[in-house]
């Protein structure tokens, strides 16, 4: 079915549109994991909508404890992913990038997902550990004993330097070939 949403002049109205559900669900997912400490079940449907497929493999790999979140005192962040496949990516939140194949692929080319399974489970970690970080800080301890079951997200701390290390291998990893800010607005 063509869809009739023509990105001649603004690239992708409908994925804009899209792409603030997409926000708000993940604003919503931390909402309820700092008040529950937990997501719902309806949560998660509309996730799976907004989503698709990557949802359950980004869960999982959060599940598996596969991502970590690095970080330098100039305040900049990275994310290493391991995938499936025990390969490493490389996840800048900045600019919605991954290393992986599936993203330049599925996501810029094909424009089939919003995010690969790897941004997801880092939009979606980033989440629930600000979810968590708020829940285990709230007052009443009544709950103390199964504080959340929700996964988070491991931190480290890194130099700038080290960072920047981290970057240039993060663009080593990128095997496809992609010319670099070809076109973007402003
Ligand atoms: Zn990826």
């Amino acid at each position: 079915m063509a869809a009739s949403c023509s990105s001649s002049s603004s690239a992708g109205a409908c994925g804009s549109i899209l792409q603030s559900t997409a926000d708000q669900l993940l604003l919503e997912v931390k909402r309820e994991a700092e008040e529950s400490g937990s997501i719902s079940e309806d949560l998660v449907s509309a996730l799976l909508f907004v989503f698709q497929a990557p949802l359950h493999q980004a869960l999982d790999l959060l599940d598996r404890g596969s991502v970590t979140r690095y970080y330098c005192t100039a305040g900049r962040e990275l994310y290493r992913v391991r995938g499936s496949g025990g390969r490493f990516y490389t996840c800048l939140t900045s600019s919605d990038y991954c290393s992986c194949p599936s993203f330049v692929y599925t996501v810029l080319v094909k424009q089939d997902s919003l995010l690969c399974k790897h941004l997801l489970a880092v939009q979606l970690g980033r989440a629930l550990s600000a979810g968590a970080r708020g829940h285990v800080g709230s007052r009443e301890g009544e709950e103390e004993g199964k504080s959340s079951s929700l996964p988070t997200v491991d931190e480290v701390c890194v130099t700038d330097e080290e960072f920047g290390r981290m970057l240039m291998i993060a663009s080593g990893e990128m095997d496809t070939t992609v010319p670099p800010g070809g076109e973007g607005p402003r």
